[in-house]
């Protein structure tokens, strides 16, 4: 470029902030229309447990089907909800969805939602939760629920109210991407967990990069002490699976273990003309 081009270089710079923000917009508009049009799905991923050596449940997924783009992942989607305080209804219509689906599911499965800080921020989360509860008849011990470390940096007085409230419900309480935060040892014994859940990217490098490996081998046994369940997330090898099974490690999920799916439905499978029956089960809803 000549120079003398800086003028045009921030105008063009504006302008891309402009459409930034121009975008951020269209979706929040988009986002308001979308519960009303139904356009959200909630799928599941199993989460097994290495102990029993079968499925303990599954962790509810939200997905956007955008009119014109299609599938969206909530990556796209979910700090625009955070920040304009759309969340706290789309997380109370995913918490309903997931308890009424789990609800139909065998009683040794359980069902995990993730919670955004905004919904206890800006909603009694614990009044909420029980009413779903209540409302689908799902019992308290088969809901978890998945909070971030970053809800435990401001607040921590209410936030531990309300988690406590929450427990003392009978509900799970999770922490989520453990180790990807500001994550602090002694939130461990503050806040009321009966489960962690290691990040994946811990797990995605740890066969090969002995500090990772030394991570998750320490959080495993803290959890040991700690009566804390771990989960390992993001597991998609057998050779991931073999050395957190040598850990110690009590539950896993990941691709290895199965995607995201929807919901399976009561529906029967469908025979068609010649007389072959297709699975309704089976489709990969995303990665
Ligand atoms: P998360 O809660 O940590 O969920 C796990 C994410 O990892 C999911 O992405 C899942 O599809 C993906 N995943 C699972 N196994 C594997 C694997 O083996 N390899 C790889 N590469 N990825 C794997 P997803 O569904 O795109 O969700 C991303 C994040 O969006 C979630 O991370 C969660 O923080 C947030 N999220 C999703 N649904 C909701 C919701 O209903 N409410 C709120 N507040 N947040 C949600
Ligand atoms: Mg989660
Ligand atoms: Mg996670
Ligand atoms: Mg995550």
């Amino acid at each position: 470029r000549a120079k003398g081009d800086g003028g045009q270089r921030m105008c063009f710079f504006e302008e891309s902030m402009d459409k930034a923000l121009q975008r951020r917009r269209t979706v929040e508009h988009e986002l308001r229309l979308a519960l009303g049009r139904e356009e959200f799905e909630v799928v599941y991923q199993p989460q097994y447990d290495l102990t029993s050596e079968s499925q303990s449940g599954s962790e509810a997924l939200i997905r956007w089907h955008h009119p014109v783009h299609g599938k969206i992942a909530p990556g796209h989607f979910i700090s625009v909800a955070e920040e304009t305080g759309l969340i706290v209804p789309i997380g109370e219509w995913v918490l309903r969805r997931a308890c009424m689906d789990a609800a139909t599911w065998p009683e040794t499965l359980s069902v995990a939602v993730n919670l955004s800080p905004a919904q206890f921020r800006d909603s009694d989360i614990a009044e909420t939760v029980a009413e779903v509860l209540k409302e689908t008849g799902l019992p308290a011990n088969r809901l978890e629920l998945e909070i971030t470390e970053s809800l435990l940096i401001n607040d921590t007085e209410e936030v531990l109210t309300k988690l406590n409230r929450l427990r003392d419900l009978g509900v799970a309480i999770a922490m989520d991407d453990f180790g990807t935060g500001y994550s602090s040892l002694s939130y461990l014994a503050r806040f009321p967990f009966s489960k962690i859940k290691i990040d994946r990217q811990f797990i995605r490098n740890m066969t090969r990069d002995p500090a990772m490996r030394a991570i998750v081998k320490t959080i495993i046994a803290l959890g040991k002490s700690l009566d804390v369940t771990i989960t390992a997330e993001g597991v998609e090898t057998p050779e991931q699976a073999e050395m957190l099974r040598k850990f110690g490690c009590r539950q896993v999920q990941g691709f290895l273990y199965g995607y995201p799916e929807a919901a399976q439905t009561n529906a029967q499978p469908k025979e068609t003309a010649d007389g072959k029956v297709t699975p309704i089960r089976g489709r990969r809803s995303s990665a």
